[in-house]
């Protein structure tokens, strides 16, 4: 492509590098950007030159935080005996979204999957490990998606934690709010009932 003066080019090309981004998106994008005043253009390029510079993983649970021990590991009022176990700081951000746990949480950064050559080492899972060595956690909940490459890393690092003698349990997966039993696969449905609890 030679339509475009070469630095409006390199701007395409860099929106295109982006996920989820087609040719015609990420010109749009470019020609949105060279539509912003001087300081918007500025201050847009500086968001992203600090959200690389200072968010950094927090060194115990290494959930995204910006510099240092994230706010969870830090503060007093959450149970450091219990250990949500998650692949994606996205994942934290959801949990919490509910309200339900008041734990702490462990982030993996990404899942075993050998298709895509992440190995149990391009993962936080010794960190893991070292943190339940320690001695002060007493369950670690599972929570990777109930996916096939989530299911085998659960149960991979539930076979390492076992020689701990920590409680290690996995989230109940079940029937989505709103959903219809008949239309539940026959892994949802057992995960249902093996979750089931007393009313
Ligand atoms: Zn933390």
């Amino acid at each position: 492509m030679e339509y475009f003066p070469a630095p409006l080019e390199k701007l395409v090309e860099q929106f295109a590098k982006l996920p989820g981004i087609g040719g015609k998106s990420a010109q749009r994008l470019a020609f949105y950007v060279l539509g912003l005043s001087q300081s918007e253009a500025q201050e847009f390029a500086q968001a992203i030159l600090d959200a690389k510079q200072n968010v950094t993983c927090c060194p115990i649970c290494q959930n995204l935080t910006a510099g240092g021990v994230c706010s969870i590991c830090a503060s007093q009022k959450r149970d450091a005996s219990i250990v949500c176990v998650v692949a994606d700081p996205r994942d934290v951000i959801a949990i919490e979204r509910a309200r339900e746990f008041n734990g702490r949480y462990h982030v993996l950064h990404g899942v075993i999957s050998p298709m895509n050559h992440i190995g149990p080492d391009d993962l936080q899972i010794k960190s893991l490990l070292d943190r339940v060595g320690q001695g002060e956690i007493k369950e670690v909940i599972m929570a990777t998606n109930p996916d096939t490459e989530g299911e085998a890393t659960a149960m991979y690092i539930a076979r390492l934690l076992r020689p701990f003698g920590v409680k290690v349990t996995r989230l109940a997966y079940g029937i989505p709010v709103g959903g219809h039993l008949e239309f539940a696969d026959d892994a949802t449905l057992m995960r249902a009932l093996e979750g089931r609890r007393e009313i």
